[in-house]
């Protein structure tokens, strides 16, 4: 399967489990996450207009993120390589737009694939969570410590902790995340796509069920 959506609640390890996903499968990661992020950096219009509601915690409107992922699916790389969405859709408005978008592309989803991971837990992942601004890596103080302190293993940047991951930020997105997201999984267990991942279990055994999804045994 090369048309694949990661959901779940932010610090559920969508981005970690999808950064593995893109290599081993040469699948397109889409994370609108990561491109608002880089926008907000750059001091691009779009940067400027999406980092109040980033630093808040609230959601982006829906029509900015609908035109990022539409110029990003039709992309030629995409028709041959396959996506794997991250942090999109969010809304049932986004996803009625996908799938309309998918079904234009004559490119529909294969599979949605629900992280499932305890509210406690997430909010311990997403404090401890540290990132790199430079590569976009992602790193935990506990679960995933960076061979060198504060460095990135792999291009050597600085770690630094997201805005959004103090824990105030945090508590906010998670009530964002039952108001607004949760909502998809009714969507899509409706649409037949929806497949259950436990992600309270530990990275490779996470990656592993997942694999086991793509890639059935036997087959
Ligand atoms: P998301 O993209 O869903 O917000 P991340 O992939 O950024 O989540 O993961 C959130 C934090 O939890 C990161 O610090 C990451 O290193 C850590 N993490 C991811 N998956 C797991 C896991 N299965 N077990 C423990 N920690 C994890
Ligand atoms: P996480 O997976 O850790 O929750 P993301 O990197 O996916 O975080 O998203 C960070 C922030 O970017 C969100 O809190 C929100 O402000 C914005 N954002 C990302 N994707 C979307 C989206 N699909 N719709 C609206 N806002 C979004
Ligand atoms: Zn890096």
């Amino acid at each position: 399967m090369r048309r694949l959506m990661l959901l779940g609640p932010p610090g559920a390890g969508k981005g970690t489990q999808a950064a593995y996903l893109a290599e081993r499968y040469g699948v397109r990661h889409i994370s609108t996450g990561d491109i608002l992020r880089e926008a907000k950096a750059a001091g691009t219009p779009l940067g400027l207009l999406a980092k109040g509601y980033m630093d808040r915690g609230e959601l982006v409107p829906d029509e900015v993120v609908i035109g990022l992922v539409k110029e990003r699916l039709a992309q030629p790389d995409i028709r041959e390589r396959g996506f794997l969405l991250d942090g999109f859709p969010r809304t049932v408005a986004q996803a009625e737009a996908l799938d309309r978008l998918l079904e234009e592309l004559g490119m529909p989803l294969e599979a949605v694939l629900n992280l499932r991971v305890d509210p406690e837990l997430l909010a311990r992942r997403l404090t401890l969570r540290r990132s790199c601004p430079a590569c976009g890596a992602v790193y935990h103080l506990e679960n995933r410590p960076p061979k060198v302190e504060g460095v990135c293993d792999i291009c050597g940047g600085a770690l630094v902790q997201r805005p959004d991951d103090a824990e105030e930020t945090v508590r906010n997105r998670l009530a964002v995340y039952s108001r607004q997201t949760e909502p998809l999984i009714a969507y899509y267990t409706g649409r037949g796509l929806l497949v259950e991942i436990d992600g309270e279990q530990p990275i490779e055994a996470v990656r592993q069920a997942i694999v086991e999804v793509l890639e059935p045994a036997g087959r």
